[in-house]
């Protein structure tokens, strides 16, 4: 139907005869000449119907905002003062011939340009015409062309993309399950799978030694910022390596991809244990861009007369660290009550400070409600976190994993509010995790997933397992977790110590995985892989704020589908036919 996409016009066409077919994007009417601003996915041209061409211009003359036309015409240059130089094609326009009117629109619920006026719920439940604004289509465009540069080099590198079920058994990744109802096996249940781990781990029993998969994941999580209970993950494995290969392959992979796509070198992917990230950084995805870095001063507080610092510095899960901000002495009173709120989020009771305005003045130079009560130990303290005129210090004393949480958002926190980045790109992977949590109950769970293989034999591991480390790696990048993997267990034995320690007993193993446990008797070679989220790895590269952003149909953060108004109601019948009944009308619910 059409010659050209509107937005590949140009100078070079001038003189053509074209067929456009799109959408009108604005219709102007400049004393009786018709100006049409015609859109589709690759841009916007300007067409000029005038009334020498009587039926075009009655058509143009009908066409509304969204109407869908095709256009016959010649392209022609613009007259001299109203060219465009900053767009493609701004040089040129279209005279029409013909004007033909291939559908008519409703008002749009809202202007294309005016998005920000209505909320991301009017957007959502119109998704279609959301996807129609040029930074939507082109952060999708980008997407493919991600996936297509993974896909090409891992087809290069001789991984096969192979595909697993989606109607399975649970595999646990850590969340809920999303569950099937069977209508032919009454009473029981498929999972969607939260990843194929499973199932690539078998395809490597099998020998299939190197797969991938661009797949859907579904994860049923509690509300947290920014997830989709169905995501998308770049997910490969291996055999016959070990993490340096994994690892190399994946680096490779990214940074073929930064350059590809966005013609961005990425600089070196250091290696930090997950015990320094915490250390310095209170978090196991440390975003390097900010220069700043917590700092132990429990030996420092243990003695102070100040309960607040002194309890958890004597306290074995205890920690009291300090983090400075060069030139922070200048953030009023305001910001930092704003950013005590902020730590309180995080489950800080408060957010001591010093602001250091002439270190020579010694106490009297120095600005703090808490200053007081550690005047014997304030030297030694500035001069570790290496305060100058000018600083604030802030500080976290708390239980550990409060201290790590606290300040490691403040320390992303600030670096965004005081723009304090120093590159562009942060890249690292970050490696030696634990093999295991405690949780609140006094539970062992695994912090990545019970196939993790260890760091060490089963006898240790079973002697001391909250001591043991896993051969688990995430690479991350400007403090997002890109993807994560390990190498894992390909012996019976060890994955049975495994799920001992993880309080599943042999009856439950066999029931949930007995045929991963079958599998790993028949010649499981030794093997590893990753899984990188494709929708996080889009939203960095296109620089979306959200996930939604970089998805074609997302859901809310309550996991309901505004458009198609899924999950929905479903009939008497059909829940009859599925041997189902229901506890209560899911309206007296609500
Ligand atoms: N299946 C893991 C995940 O989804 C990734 C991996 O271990 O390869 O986190």
């Amino acid at each position: 139907m059409r010659s050209h996409y509107c937005g590949q016009l140009n100078e070079t066409l001038v003189d053509q005869e074209v067929t456009l077919c799109g959408w009108v994007h604005r219709r102007r009417d400049h004393g009786g000449v018709i100006f049409l601003d015609m859109r589709d996915r690759e841009g916007v041209a300007q067409v000029v119907v005038d009334p020498d061409t009587p039926e075009a211009f009655a058509n143009a003359d009908k066409a509304r905002s969204e109407y869908v036309l095709r256009i016959k015409g010649r392209v022609r240059l613009r007259p001299e003062g109203t060219q465009n130089p900053d767009k493609s094609t701004g040089m040129i326009e279209v005279l029409a011939k013909n004007v033909e009117v291939l559908n008519t629109a409703a008002t749009p619920p809202f202007q294309l340009d005016e998005h920000g006026k209505v909320g991301e719920e009017v957007r959502l439940k119109y998704r279609y015409i959301d996807l129609r604004r040029p930074e939507m289509i082109e952060r999708l465009r980008l997407r493919s062309r991600i996936t297509h540069s993974v896909r090409a080099y891992l087809e290069g590198e001789g991984f096969l993309d192979i595909e697993t079920p989606i109607l399975t058994r649970a595999t646990p990744e850590g969340a809920r399950d999303y569950l099937v109802p069977s209508r032919t096996h009454a009473g029981h249940f498929f999972a969607l799978p939260q990843s194929p781990q499973l199932f690539k781990q078998l395809l490597m029993v099998s020998g299939f030694d190197r797969y991938y998969q661009i797949a859907k994941c579904f994860r049923d999580e509690d509300l947290r910022a920014d997830r989709q209970p169905e995501f998308t993950q770049i997910d490969l494995e291996a055999s016959f390596v070990d993490e340096d290969d994994i690892m190399a392959i994946t680096e490779k992979m990214v940074r073929q991809l930064f350059n590809e796509v966005l013609d961005v070198a990425l600089p070196e992917f250091p290696r930090m244990p997950f015990s320094e990230a915490m250390q310095r950084f209170g978090s196991d995805k440390p975003d390097l861009r900010i220069p700043l870095e917590l700092v132990d001063v429990d030996d420092l507080m243990k003695g102070v007369d100040f309960k607040v610092f002194s309890g958890p510095a004597n306290a074995d899960d205890g920690r009291v660290a300090a983090l400075k901000v060069s030139g922070g002495a200048k953030l009023s009173r305001k910001e930092i009550d704003d950013y005590t709120k902020f730590v309180g989020i995080y489950g800080a009771k408060g957010l001591a400070w010093i602001k250091v305005n002439d270190r020579s003045a010694g106490l009297e130079g120095l600005q703090s409600p808490i200053v007081k009560f550690m005047e014997s130990v304030i030297e030694e303290l500035l001069d570790r976190v290496g305060a100058q005129d000018g600083d604030i210090v802030f500080f976290g004393a708390d239980k550990t994993k409060v201290v790590n949480e606290a300040l490691g958002a403040l320390r992303v926190k600030l670096g965004e509010d005081l723009n304090l980045y120093t590159q562009a790109w942060a890249p690292l992977w970050v490696v030696d995790f634990p093999m295991f949590e405690r949780e609140d109950n006094g539970r062992l769970s695994a912090l990545h997933h019970p196939f993790t293989a260890p760091s060490c034999t089963p006898e240790e591991l079973k002697a001391d397992p909250a001591k043991a480390l896993s051969r688990a790696y995430d690479m991350v990048l400007n403090g997002t977790e890109l993807g994560g993997g390990s190498i894992r267990i390909h012996d019976q034995a060890m994955q049975r110590v495994v799920f001992e320690v993880l309080g599943i007993n042999e009856e439950e193993a066999n029931e949930k995985f007995g045929f991963l446990l079958d599998a790993l008797q028949f010649g499981a070679p030794p093997h590893g892989g990753l899984a990188f989220g494709l929708d996080r790895l889009v939203m960095l590269m296109t620089g979306g704020r959200t996930i939604r952003d970089v998805i074609a149909f997302p859901k809310t953060q309550s996991a309901a589908d505004l458009m198609t108004d899924a999950p929905g109601e479903v009939s008497a019948e059909q829940l009859k036919e599925l041997n189902i009944r229901l506890r209560q009308k899911a309206t007296e619910q609500q």
